[in-house]
């Protein structure tokens, strides 16, 4: 069984979700965590989690949108199926100008994790000091959602509780991930395919899905010279573990 541990299956992106959580299921992925970014994305990733028992979902707004209006009372109006506050985080790769909001939205949604007991899911680009920073004041676990920082500030969120997202991003060419992922345990990261985004090597340039877990898997069982099915067992038992799913 595998999981997609961050996806945004949302209309906006896909005209057939149903058949997008098909596809996942012919692919052996039997969960996926649908994840929001503002407050509209909120509202739709709390329905699928109603509409499709096999989809939770993260809630939260994304530092780049952290100027929109966002109803926090949501909040207090959560299912079980909603297993984190996320994404939120720091961009200063596209929002170095709104730095400070940012960071207001930041420790807002901290406080409410730390409130609701809840892990959270971190965003964080060009922007890690920060983060490790702001994080360090708090008592959260949860995702390095997207991770792709060296083996040092791996081990630095490793060390506070937190588990490597993988997705993509790490069968291209370039991306040196895959030189530090040999000396970061399996038990500290998850998988994730951030579809529609970041789509695996060899169907660059589609839009990606769920079902594109298994790419990979296969590439992660290449690095880590594994099984396969070894990869996908202790990958799911982490993301079932930090989201107490
Ligand atoms: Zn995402």
């Amino acid at each position: 069984m595998l999981i997609d541990s961050h996806c945004h299956v949302l209309k906006e992106y896909y005209n057939d979700i149903p058949e997008v959580l098909a596809n996942a299921k012919k692919a052996n992925v039997n969960i996926i965590i649908n994840s929001a970014y503002n407050y509209l994305s909120s509202l739709e990733v709390l329905k699928t989690t109603t509409e499709f028992s096999n989809v939770y979902g993260t809630i939260g707004l994304h530092p780049e949108n952290c100027l929109e209006n966002f109803d926090y009372n949501i909040f207090n109006n959560l299912n079980n199926k909603i297993v984190a506050i996320g994404e939120i985080g720091l961009d200063y790769h596209y929002g170095k100008e709104k730095k400070e909001e940012q960071i207001i939205v930041f420790k807002k949604q901290l406080d409410i994790a730390t409130s609701l007991n809840l892990p959270v899911v971190i965003h964080s680009r060009d922007a890690t000091m920060d983060t490790i920073e702001i994080l360090s004041n708090y008592k959260v676990k949860g995702v390095i959602h997207s991770f792709s920082g060296s083996l040092e500030t791996a081990k630095k969120y490793i060390s506070m509780g937190f588990l490597l997202g993988i997705n993509g991003v790490v069968t291209f060419k370039n991306c040196k991930l895959k030189e530090i992922l040999p000396f970061i345990p399996l038990e500290s990261i998850i998988l994730e395919t951030d579809s529609p985004y970041l789509t695996p090597t060899p169907y660059r340039g589609q839009k990606n899905e769920p079902c594109h877990i298994k790419e990979i898997v296969t590439f992660l069982a290449h690095i880590y010279n594994v099984d396969v099915a070894q990869i996908a067992e202790i990958t799911s038992k982490n993301v079932k573990r930090v989201f107490d799913i």
